[in-house]
């Protein structure tokens, strides 16, 4: 295993930023590669704490001549956004300087080659060459993962709709409880370029079943426990196992995936018709009846009118929720897998 440390300058005189890289040089030359990176979202602690508990298992797996095709390792991949505390609360969603989001406006590379880089421009502010550097090193594999988590939820995965259903068992090796697929354009986040530049290539040039790309939302912000940073460790090195990247035969048995899959447009967002408090009555990973009440909001306290129930517009799979307890009108507050297509779909192909 070799560590390499990326330096970039800041914006300002003085500022600069160290990203750690980790490679495993893999033994065969015919075995796929890997790329894992987790904290985009600088708070998004559950995939660093995965990777931590991932590390051993893969320097023993080296020490026995087991890691068969390359892995590159960031195990905290935005320094900037690590940085961001504003009045004692991390900002590690949006650059500050720019109001633009971590895991959006990506380089969409033509081809699966660093060298298709373009230059940056001139004025790049730290973030566009944070993004730059992300996408060099993460260009080629065939295998990507970027590790995020929502704000309270399951484990699940983004998965480009071209991959599905031959990533079902990387969903299975997961253990994940759901998958969300989506097509077309994300606003070039994270998972978009990793897929783009194969998606620009002659199919026979470049056949998708043995390409792995996917934004895995590891539970929720606070889910930050040793018995997950375990589980999720098992579960990434299981999908290494499984597509071949180490030789594990025991941690590649085929495994069936039987959690929910569905595309984008079933997910049903619930939002708040007015500002107050939210009594929540279903939690992550319960499935509910249409009509059901999900949520309670107490707008107008003391009053016999003063709440609203949100019920469910159709039968599904309560997959998030938000973490805060209260809220404002237009507020999105759960995310429901329904059974058909939502009759209000959100726009856009990524919600992380
Ligand atoms: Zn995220």
């Amino acid at each position: 295993m070799k560590k390499t440390i990326e330096k970039f300058a800041g914006d300002t005189e003085g500022v600069s930023y160290e990203l750690t890289v980790f490679r495993f040089k893999g033994t065969s030359k015919t075995a796929p590669s890997a790329y894992i990176q987790a904290a985009l979202h600088a708070g998004e602690l559950p995939g660093v704490v995965a990777i931590h508990a991932l590390m051993p298992k893969l320097r023993a797996a080296e020490a026995e001549g087991r890691i068969l095709g390359d892995i590159t390792i960031v195990p905290a991949a935005n320094p900037v956004g690590r940085a961001q505390y504003v009045f004692g609360e991390l900002e590690g969603r949006f650059h500050l300087g720019t109001r633009t989001n971590f895991n959006r406006d990506f380089p969409l590379l033509d081809r699966p080659d660093k060298a298709a880089l373009p230059p940056p421009p001139r004025n790049a502010t730290v973030d566009v060459h944070l993004k730059r550097l992300l996408v060099g090193l993460s260009v080629g594999h065939d295998i990507v993962l970027d590790l995020h988590c929502d704000d309270e939820g399951v484990p699940y995965l983004y998965v480009p709709a071209q991959l599905w259903p031959a990533m079902q068992d990387c969903a299975a090796a997961m253990g994940v409880e759901a998958v969300i697929l989506w097509e077309g354009e994300s606003g070039a986040a994270f998972e978009e370029a990793a897929i783009h530049p194969w998606l620009q290539l002659p199919a026979e040039k470049a056949p998708l079943e043995g390409r792995v790309v996917t934004t895995v939302e590891f539970r929720g912000l606070a889910d930050v426990y040793d018995r997950y940073a375990r589980t999720d460790a098992e579960g990434i090195y299981r999908l290494l196992a499984t597509r071949g990247v180490i030789g594990d035969a025991k941690a590649a048995r085929p495994r069936k995936f039987s959690g929910v899959a569905a595309p984008i447009d079933r997910v049903e967002l619930i939002s708040m018709p007015r500002a107050g408090a939210i009594l929540f009555h279903v939690e992550p990973g319960r499935s509910v009846r249409k009509g059901a009440r999900l949520a309670t909001i107490v707008h107008t306290p003391g009053e016999p009118d003063g709440s609203i129930d949100l019920l469910a517009p159709q039968a599904g799979y309560v997959l998030t929720r938000v973490s805060k307890r209260s809220g404002r009108a237009g507020d999105d507050i759960i995310k429901l897998i329904g059974e058909a297509r939502s009759a209000r779909p959100k726009a856009g192909a990524l919600e992380d």
